[in-house]
Parts: structure tokens; C-alpha cells; sequence
């Protein structure tokens, strides 16, 4: 039976031959992962249901990264019982803040090299499904899931439908995988792929960097999607060959998808036609190319987040920054994705462009991203935001707004105090 990559990988997880959509499958795990508000009640579910050891303890990551470091005594608790329970558990991969390694947790998985194509991972957060970018199938779930597989190692699956995502073109300038993302929500909608899984295929994939793949499968639970894959190619393999402890050297041959495999459908997507997206509030799909909209002042900038806190996000946002000031009036807050970014930031000089221009830069944490702190919004006011959700109060009060943007337009936003293109600061003189 001809299989997609999803496909592939759930039936051999699952010990079967094959599997096809609809099919419910009892498959084994990788890796499985929590944080700081998915995994105490994940504990309490595991250890009220009489578990005492959990199945591997070299399969488990436990990352507290959302309200941490800790931003009250509610969330000081939640670390302190993921942290009790990781130590009496020993497990493996927890990552304590400061630690080399730790930040937000879809940033430092792939980074620490705990994900390899073929894998079969579950965690405990929506955007489980960054790791799609390197070849594995990953999801969310909850934690009562999180529970009963941190228990038994695995986990019950109905295998989804495909839509073939079909890439052929270039990148223009400005313009980078948060804006592919931002492209296909806005033209297929937040349920445009629910329970399917988007397979990213065609020529327009090795114009693609690691870093833009991380972003467009991080986003992919954003049109409802099960999980986002990425084929397996050289980039991948550069990717990991850094990552992955002993390197990495070539794909598992069985992962790519057959050539007649059925696709539900395919949606064209030609890079080079896409302009640098925002979207508005209230959902992710509710986007407007850059320059099609009448000016919108601003009150906040927040670059970071698991879609885009990586180091090539931190350069590009350098990039803009370089030289200029943040508008008055304007926070613009940064929050390097990991330790190892923030330590990059540090020897490359971003941090120095970062604070000489006027920005705020943060430890690496989740904050404001769901409202959590270091950026909550007051009632009214309006954040241009590079994270990958804009629902209502997702980063404050409920009266706020959140416009979801790539790295370039928020930094040029925060230089001119409007949703702005990057474009508009190559002509001198513009602030
Ligand atoms: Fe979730 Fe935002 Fe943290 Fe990503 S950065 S894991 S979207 S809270």
C-alpha cells in the first residue's frame, strides 16, 4: 500500500506493515514532552493512577519554560513539582533554567539534537508540531496522554488524512517561513487542515532553511493541522550532522513518501508571490499583505517565541535594528529562544544592537507570548508580535491586540511605530 511520510511512520511505530486514514493505531514513542503547566497535572494523573516509574527515563523532556523563571508563587510551584518529580524520576532531559541548553522548549529540542526524522514524538503543547521540520511526526496531546504515555511509553493514534503543501520559487527579500505560514492559514483557514497532516513537498523546499521549516511546522496546528513534515534532504542532514550528539549522516531510507501516495489534496504555493504577511486580530488567518492596509500605530514589539527566538531570527531582527532607535513611545522586547541563542546573541554583538537601540531583552522564557509577563498588554493597547497566536487576550487584557508578524516587519515596526516594511528603511531618513 502506497504511504505518505505520516503515514510511513505512524505504521512503523504501530509494528504494522502498513496504515491508512481513519485507522486507530497503539504506536511507540521517541519522546514525549512537558512543561511547567502541561506536566503537574500530568504528575498528578500518573501518580493517582498508581504508576511509579515512568518507561524510559531517557525518553522524556520536561522543559519549564512558559511562566519561568518563575513569575509568582503559583508558577514557583508548578516548576517545583516538575523539577521534584524529574529528579525522583531521574529523568534525563530536564532543563533547568540558566542551564546550558534550556529556553523555550520547540526551540531547544531540535538544538539539543533529541530529534531525528523518522521519530514518533508527543508533548504536551500545541506546538509539538515544530519538529515536523526535521522529518519526525509530532503532536500535541494532553496530559492525561502525557500521563498514561510517560507511563507506558506509548499512545493511541487515528491516522490522518494528507494535504500535500506543493512549494515551487524562491523567497523574496523581507520575506521568510513565518510569512509562508502566515500565507497558507490565511488561504485555507484555522481549521483548513483539521486532523490532516500537511506534507511540505516540491522544488521550493530546498530554498528553505532549517530555521524557516522550524517556523512553518510550528504553525501548523494553526489551520488545525494533526502534525507539518518536511522531507528529509541535505539541509536536514547539515542540520542534524551539527545537533545530534556523533553526528548524523543520512536519512532512514523507508521515510520518503511513495510517489503514487494519496494526498486529500494539494494546495500551490509559489514562494517567490508571497510579501511579508500580518495577520490580524483576532486569528492567524485573518492575514493582509504588508502595504495593503492603512497605517496601524503600535504600542509593543515582541520578537521571540518557539516560531521565531532562534539565531537567525535574532540577526535578522539586528539586522534592522543596527544603528537605529526604537520609535519613543514604542517597547520593543526580545526574548532569545534559548541560552545557547542568547550566549550566540552575545559573542555576535546582537545583544549590544538589541540594547543600543532601545530594546528590552528578557532570559528566555514563553512570557509574554501567552500573556504570561515581560510584555502583558493593557486593555487597548496594540502589539506587533512574531509569536503564532493573536486570540483574544492571548498576551494581556482581552481589549488588546495582537498582529502576528516575521522578524523584519516587527523590527521595522518598532523603529517606526506603525505595522511597517522593512523595505521602507532603505530609504534614508525615513524615522
Ligand atoms: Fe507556547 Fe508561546 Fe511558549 Fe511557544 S513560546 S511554547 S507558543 S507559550
Amino acid at each position: 500500500m502506497s504511504m505518505t511520510m505520516t503515514q510511513k511512520i505512524l505504521s512503523r511505530h504501530a509494528k504494522k506493515e502498513s496504515c491508512a486514514p481513519g485507522d486507530l493505531i497503539l504506536a511507540s514513542l521517541d519522546l514525549l514532552l512537558g512543561n511547567d503547566i502541561t506536566t503537574p497535572p500530568a504528575i498528578d494523573i500518573f501518580e493517582k493512577s498508581g504508576f511509579d516509574r515512568v518507561f524510559d527515563n531517557e525518553k522524556i523532556a520536561l522543559v519549564p519554560d512558559h511562566f519561568a523563571p518563575n513569575k509568582d508563587i503559583k508558577s514557583a510551584a508548578q516548576c517545583k513539582r516538575m523539577r521534584e518529580f524529574a529528579r525522583k524520576q531521574n529523568i534525563k532531559y530536564y532543563y533547568e533554567q540558566g542551564q546550558e541548553g534550556m529556553g523555550v522548549e520547540h526551540v531547544i529540542l531540535p538544538d539539543n539534537g533529541l530529534v531525528k526524522p523518522g521519530d514518533l514524538i508527543i508533548g504536551a503543547d500545541s506546538h509539538t508540531c515544530t519538529y515536523g521540520a526535521l522529518g519526525a511526526f509530532s503532536t500535541g496531546v494532553g496530559s492525561t496522554d502525557l500521563a498514561c504515555a510517560m507511563a507506558s511509553g506509548q499512545t493511541w493514534f487515528k491516522v490522518p488524512e494528507a494535504i500535500r503543501v506543493n512549494l515551487t520559487g524562491k523567497l523574496p527579500r523581507y520575506v521568510a517561513g513565518k510569512d509562508v505560514i502566515l500565507y497558507l492559514i490565511g488561504r485555507i483557514g484555522v481549521d483548513g487542515a483539521l486532523y490532516r497532516s500537511l506534507e511540505f513537498t516540491g522544488e521550493g523546499v530546498k530554498e528553505l532553511f532549517m530555521a524557516d521549516r522550524l517556523t512553518i511546522c510550528n504553525m501548523a496546528i494553526e489551520c488545525g493541522a494533526k502534525n507539518g513534515i518536511f522531507p528529509v534532504d541535505e539541509i536536514t542532514l547539515s542540520y542534524l550532522s551539527e545537533k545530534i550528539p556523533g553526528g548524523y549522516q543520512s536519512a532512514p531510507e523507508w521515510l520518503f513518501p511513495d510517489e503514487d501516495a494519496v494526498y486529500e489534496k494539494t494546495v500551490d504555493i509559489d514562494l517567490s508571490s508571497i510579501r511579508p504577511m500580518v495577520a490580524f486580530p483576532h486569528l492567524p488567518s485573518n492575514t493582509k499583505e504588508i502595504g495593503s492596509f492603512p497605517k496601524i500605530e503600535i504600542d509593543q514589539v515582541v520578537i521571540g517565541s518557539c516560531t521565531n527566538g532562534r539565531i537567525e531570527d535574532m540577526r535578522k531582527a539586528a539586522s534592522i535594528l543596527s544603528g537605529r532607535k526604537v520609535k519613543e513611545g514604542i517597547r520593543a522586547i526580545i526574548l532569545p529562544g534559548s541560552q545557547r541563542v542568547y550566549k550566540q546573541c552575545l559573542k555576535e554583538g546582537l545583544l549590544e544592537v538589541f540594547v543600543d537601540s532601545g530594546c528590552v531583552v528578557s532570559a528566555p522564557t514563553c512570557g509574554p507570548c501567552l500573556g504570561g509577563y515581560m510584555g502583558v498588554l493593557a486593555e487597548g493597547e496594540k502589539c506587533v508580535s512574531t509569536t503564532n497566536r493573536n486570540f483574544v487576550g492571548r498576551m494581556g487584557h482581552k481589549g488588546s491586540e495582537v498582529y502576528l508578524t516575521g522578524v523584519e516587519v516587527a523590527a521595522a515596526s518598532s523603529v517606526l511605530g506603525y505595522i511597517a516594511d522593512p523595505a521602507l528603511l532603505e530609504k534614508e531618513g525615513e524615522a
